[in-house]
């Protein structure tokens, strides 16, 4: 079809199409093994499809409450309760989103006026810089280490200035894996104590961490907890990314800025699945055996790399495994996903396109959320290279 004659004037003029499509679709095109995409590749619980089905049939099949449906809302704050000692209230400070990614964008949206700016740690997810950007807002990128990834607090500290409105952290830490500790977050919260800065926590892999850690939730951090958007994701949770299914938790004026925007730009989300998962997060084994169950996928794909030229650290958290290819390589990471794709059969994701000015450590992101026979699968592949 013609474009029309108008001009077109994208509010993101430098944005292309996101490297997890663009992998996807080139993985796809040669038929390669995909690790690219963070999703698993086993099933999801069969109680689950029948909770929902449960619910369609009851007929809960018209619009929730706008915030979601109450029983959830009070399980998600029951669950917050239970794990993070902090009091949501259901009905106010609660609300289910189109999976992290609306609740992060609903934030940002809700709160960053043209001129304001929002500190980001490298690399970084990348829904937030859009976001910011749409709002006029200016990211402030902090870039972190290529070794353990560990936040340097005093520069931090450094990038805040009167304008900044906002700070996006992101533990368990896609890409690294990296998991803040309870250090971490009160350092953090001393910094941001003197200050009006509002904090969106990215927690969407909160129940993958690994070796005995603790995920300290900024929900356990009392003056964190005033300021900040706990921002999670059902669909990382229970192997349902597909369903795009999260919540965030923040105190009353807080969300109730984030209900105006929410009110309008999705209103309510799938009834019949929230009445559903009101009933499967009421046994918390579901979540809480997920550590054992990733960690042990993670020690079986980094056993299979004992014959790897890439050299690695056991990720700490998320299903994301990092492994670094610069001892044998000077070429760029995009060239050697793209090699690995095209020429192997493999597909992950290389990760200069999260960091400042595409900075390239040469590393390359492996999601393990697979079976053990893709693993096999990939690591023997790893291993010719
Ligand atoms: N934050 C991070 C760090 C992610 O990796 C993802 C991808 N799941 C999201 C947010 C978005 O989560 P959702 O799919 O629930 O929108
Ligand atoms: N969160 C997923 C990942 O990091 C990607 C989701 C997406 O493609 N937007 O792989």
């Amino acid at each position: 079809m013609e474009t029309s004659k108008h001009e077109l004037r994208s509010k993101l003029p430098n944005v292309a199409t996101t490297i997890f499509t663009r992998i996807g679709n080139l993985a796809r095109e040669h038929n390669a093994l995909d690790l690219s995409q963070g999703f698993p590749n086993f099933e999801m619980d069969p109680e689950l499809i029948a909770l929902t089905t449960e619910a369609m049939k009851k007929g809960f099949n018209q619009y929730a409450p706008m915030q979601g449906y109450f029983g959830l809302r009070t399980a998600i704050a029951d669950k917050i309760q239970r794990l993070h000692g902090r009091t949501y209230d259901p009905d106010t400070e609660i609300t289910v989103t189109v999976g992290a990614t609306q609740a992060i964008f609903t934030a940002i949206t809700a709160f960053v006026h043209p001129g304001d700016e929002v500190i980001v740690l490298k690399p970084a997810y990348d829904c937030y810089e859009p976001a910011i950007v749409l709002n006029g807002g200016i990211p402030i990128p902090v870039q972190l280490n290529n070794t353990d990834f560990k936040v340097d607090w005093a520069l931090l500290k450094s990038k805040i200035t009167a304008k900044t409105r906002m700070l996006i952290i992101n533990t368990p830490h896609n890409p690294s894996g990296r998991v803040f500790s309870e250090n971490d977050m009160l350092q953090l919260q001393e910094i941001l104590k003197p200050t009006n800065i509002i904090l969106i926590s990215d927690e969407a892999y909160e129940h993958l961490v690994f070796d005995e850690r603790v995920h300290w939730s900024a929900a356990r951090f009392t003056d964190l907890a005033s300021r900040t958007f706990v921002c999670a994701s059902f669909g990382k949770t229970f192997y349902i990314t597909g369903w795009k299914m999260g919540y965030c938790a923040a105190p009353k004026a807080l969300m109730t800025a984030f209900l105006k925007i929410h009110q309008f730009a999705v209103f309510s989300i799938h009834h019949p699945v929230q009445r559903a998962m009101a009933v499967y997060l009421q046994n918390a084994d579901r979540y809480l055996g997920l550590p054992a169950f990733y960690q042990q996928k993670r020690d079986f794909f980094l056993g299979q790399l004992d014959r790897s030229k890439f050299t690695f650290t056991p990720t700490e958290g998320t299903y994301f495994q990092l492994l670094d290819f610069s001892e044998w390589s000077n070429d760029s990471d995009e060239a050697i996903a793209e090699r690995l794709i095209v020429a192997h059969k493999l597909a992950c994701i290389p990760i200069s396109s999260f960091n400042e000015g595409r900075l390239d450590h040469r590393l390359l992101r492996f999601c393990f959320a697979k079976t053990e026979e893709t693993l096999e699968q990939a690591a023997a592949i790893l291993n010719r290279l």
